[in-house]
């Protein structure tokens, strides 16, 4: 079953960290940061573009991940940076 991008969601914009720089991110971009490519209606500007990070590229909406809605989507995102990214997670 293919699971689509709720779009406006923008959970996976700001609840990860980006250990890596990218455009306008020269540091990467802490856990809990919003992106500074995420537009007013939480839709990425750099969709398509060959500046976006791979780690974003390589990001795939699935229900595990995404859940039901919004609220959903960034308690798991957090849950997860905190597991995998103790020390970095503010
Ligand atoms: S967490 Fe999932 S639904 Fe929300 S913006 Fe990211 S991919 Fe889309
Ligand atoms: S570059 Fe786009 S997809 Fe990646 S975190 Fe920023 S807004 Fe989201």
């Amino acid at each position: 079953m293919t699971f689509s991008c709720r779009v406006g969601c923008g959970a996976c914009c700001i609840a990860p960290s980006i250990t890596t720089p990218f455009r306008d991110m020269p540091h990467g971009k802490r856990a809990g940061e919003r992106c500074v490519h995420l537009d007013a209606t939480n839709r990425c500007l750099l969709f398509g573009h060959p500046d976006r990070p791979r780690f974003c590229v390589d990001l795939k909406p699935q229900l595990s991940m995404c859940g039901e809605n919004d609220a959903e989507a960034m308690a798991i995102l957090t849950s997860l940076e905190r597991a995998t990214n103790p020390h970095e997670t503010p």
